[in-house]
């Protein structure tokens, strides 16, 4: 038995994944499904790399990729009043079930991907545990021996056993798998048992708002050496996301629409037709990355935002959840390796790391330095990366792709 704490994309990736390996799994979710659904409908589209859809397909969940919203085929960086358009590297394959085609990335609305992973679940004999908080895991012996408990406020499947006082059930799982975000259960209770929780401030502040009457963009758009950063995001079939960097502490209200218009035209370019419309949200963020240092304790694991967020310039929180699901329901398989969950966690953690390392990357390229005499260096890098085919094709790799930085560990393991 393997109990998944939350319904979110990491969470019922994993629980189909083992349904099809036929491994029991319960998951909790603290809402009702009604509200899950209408939650993730509010839920921005997920930008998904090649290599998740064809990791999905090959668990056999294709089919939860039926609907894509639209390919992107490019990422645009804009330096000195130009825009460089950088075409992402492409991969044949399933685009959708009797579709093969040469695709980059592919968005989907959130709502479609959550909503066929839980038809899956439910078509292959899954109960999610609605209404049910996870409130307390125990028995996590760091040795990793089974029988791990988990306490949860709420009504337990049919046929479970379950003791404890009312309202609160006991129930025995040989893992338990905190997918419960950034803000859940499973990052308290690591942190309690002594992992490291890291935070890193990008020293970056944005205001970020979503725009509905400027025509939506496909492929993203980021400013590199202006004086300070902009960029322009595929939101939804009828949404822009623009993010402004904005001084430390900085009042949303000393943004004014007329100032915010003013900036975007500057610096993203007269040809973002960012024409004034109605601003559907506007809220000022510092850049903030966080995770676990370690995704496993005992028999606690840790996958998706749970375990590693971060900042949403490179799209890439979904598709480490989703690989991090998919590659613990072949660790947790009955015939997988004894040191399969181990080898698991190394490979993910450095998974985390990198993906951290490149969106910091990402940042430092494009936002103007906090430090004197940093220019310097970004200007060379930034001329390199657009005057140079291979420095370009080196960078659209690792910008479209989730799987390269899994490597290394497999070979340390
Ligand atoms: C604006 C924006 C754009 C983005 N765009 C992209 C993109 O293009 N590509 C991409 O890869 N990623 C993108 N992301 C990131 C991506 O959406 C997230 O990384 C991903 O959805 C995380 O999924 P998750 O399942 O780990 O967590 P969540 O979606 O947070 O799910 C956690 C679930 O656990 C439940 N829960 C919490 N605590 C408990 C408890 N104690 N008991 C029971 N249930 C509990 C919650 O209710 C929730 O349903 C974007 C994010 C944002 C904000």
């Amino acid at each position: 038995m393997i109990v998944i704490i939350g319904a979110g994309l990491a969470g019922l990736t994993l629980a189909c994944a083992l349904a099809e390996v036929n491994v029991p799994t319960v998951v909790f979710e603290q809402y009702g499904s009604a509200a899950t659904l209408a939650a993730a409908e509010q839920l921005p589209d997920v930008v998904l790399d090649a290599d998740t859809i064809a990791a999905l397909h090959a668990a056999g969940l294709g089919e939860v990729l039926a609907a894509p919203v639209a390919t992107v085929e490019a990422v645009r960086l804009r330096a000195d009043s130009r825009t460089h358009r950088i075409a992402l590297p492409t991969t044949t394959l399933a685009y959708r079930p009797g579709e093969a085609r040469a695709v980059a990335q592919a968005r989907y609305r959130h709502a479609d991907l959550l909503g066929g992973l839980l038809e899956r679940y439910i078509v292959r004999g899954g109960q999610p545990r609605w209404l049910t908080t996870a409130i307390a895991v125990a028995g996590l012996a760091p040795t990793g021996t089974r029988g791990t408990a988990v306490v949860a406020s709420g009504p337990l499947p049919s046929g479970l056993s379950a003791n404890g006082s009312l309202g609160r059930q006991v129930l025995g799982a040989e893992w338990v798998v905190a997918a419960d975000g950034r803000d859940g259960l499973g990052r308290t209770i690591a942190a309690n048992a002594g992992v490291q929780l890291v935070r890193h401030h990008h020293d970056v502040t944005w205001l970020v708002a979503v725009l509905a009457g400027t025509p939506p963009c496909q492929d993203p758009l980021y400013t590199t050496g202006s004086a300070q950063f902009a960029a322009q995001l595929p939101y939804t079939a009828t949404t822009t996301q623009i993010l402004l960097q904005i001084g430390p502490g900085e009042d949303p209200s000393a943004w004014p629409e007329d100032r915010m218009w003013a900036a975007l035209a500057e610096w993203l370019g007269p040809e973002q037709l960012m024409a004034p419309g109605p601003v559907l949200s506007k809220v000022v963020a510092p850049v903030v990355s966080s995770g676990v240092e370690l995704m496993r304790h005992g028999q606690l694991l840790l996958i998706g935002d749970a375990a590693h967020h971060l900042p949403v310039v490179t799209a890439k929180g979904a598709n480490l959840a989703m690989h991090d699901a998919l590659t613990l329901a072949a660790a947790l398989q009955a015939d997988a390796r004894p040191d399969a969950v181990p080898r698991w966690e190394r490979s993910r953690t450095a998974a985390a790391v990198s993906a951290h390392a490149c969106t910091a990357g990402i940042l430092e390229l494009t936002h103007p330095p906090v430090q004197s005499g940093a220019g310097f260096v970004r200007s060379g890098r930034r001329r390199m990366l657009l005057g140079d085919p291979a420095a370009r094709a080196a960078f659209a790799a690792t910008w479209a792709s989730t799987l390269p930085t899994d490597a290394p560990t497999e070979r340390a393991g």
